[in-house]
């Protein structure tokens, strides 16, 4: 694990580079990495995403949050990528599945469910992850959305709450298609609606569509993020990019006092 690694190397540097970094070495030891683990189930088109959906996401959030540790993380990984002891020691947990959500175990669903609930984890449940076992149980709600349609809609999605720490940084932007999933979002009443949407369907005709929710759940921070189809390339877009980093951020409580998850 990298920050194990990151640790051992600290105390090996000594004196000098602690003193460098005007840090206490039991304070810097003490202090790792936050750490985000990005998961997919490696059924995205490798056309669209050759390193699959979380491969895309991760290479960005590297760039965008280098005080992070950034992990991948797969359904086809020993225990789905998602080890108890990975998740004990995980601040953001970020889901994307569509084709394999039957496929996760209880165990799993349960054990996420619980650092969340308990731990403080938050949780990022992106686009077909609506109905992912883990955001299900979070939401304990059907999370159906009324329709699912991949016809060639377009979308204006526009900045709701500009003083959200999700949309820090964050204009309003189009983007060219979109799997419209229409409302109503069979999902508990969200705390925030920082990302709201408008589809224009291919007929010209417009649709509402909310973008970006978030809830508490227990003591850890829920986002779903409505766009993500696996076939367009939205999480290589910039403002995407910067969405998926200020959730991450969020989603771990940086802006609450103190640190959020327990470990
Ligand atoms: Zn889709």
């Amino acid at each position: 694990m990298k920050t194990a690694v990151s640790r051992r190397t600290a105390l090996g540097l000594g004196a000098a580079a602690v003193a460098s970094a005007f840090l206490p070495l039991e304070v810097w030891a003490a202090s790792p990495k936050r750490r985000v683990v990005v998961w997919s189930e490696g059924t995205a088109p490798k056309n669209v995403y050759p390193n699959d959906i979380n491969g895309a996401i991760a290479d960005a959030l590297k760039k965008s949050l280098p005080d992070w540790e950034v992990v991948t993380a797969s359904i086809n990984d020993p225990d789905q990528g998602v080890s108890e002891e990975s998740l004990n020691m995980t601040d953001v947990l970020m889901w994307w599945g569509h084709k394999r959500h039957r496929d996760v175990k209880d165990e799993v669903v349960e054990a996420v469910f619980k650092r969340v609930n308990e731990g403080g984890m938050g949780f990022i449940s992106l686009h077909s992850s609506h109905f992912a076992k883990p955001y299900k149980r979070l939401m304990g709600t059907a999370c159906t959305w009324s329709e699912y349609k991949a016809d060639g809609t377009s979308v204006s999605i526009t900045v709701k709450e500009p003083d959200h720490p999700i949309c820090k940084g964050v204009k309003d932007f189009q983007l060219p298609l979109i799997e419209r999933y229409g409302e109503p979002f069979a999902v508990p009443e969200p705390e925030a609606v920082p990302l709201d949407g408008v589809y224009t369907k291919p007929d010209g005709t417009k649709a509402p569509g909310r973008m970006g929710l978030c809830w508490t759940i227990g003591k850890g921070r829920v986002f779903y993020f409505t766009p993500g189809h696996e076939t367009y390339d939205d999480f290589f877009r910039p403002e995407v990019k910067l969405i998926m980093a200020n959730a991450v951020k969020w989603a771990a409580g940086t802006d609450r006092q103190e640190r959020s998850t327990s470990r």
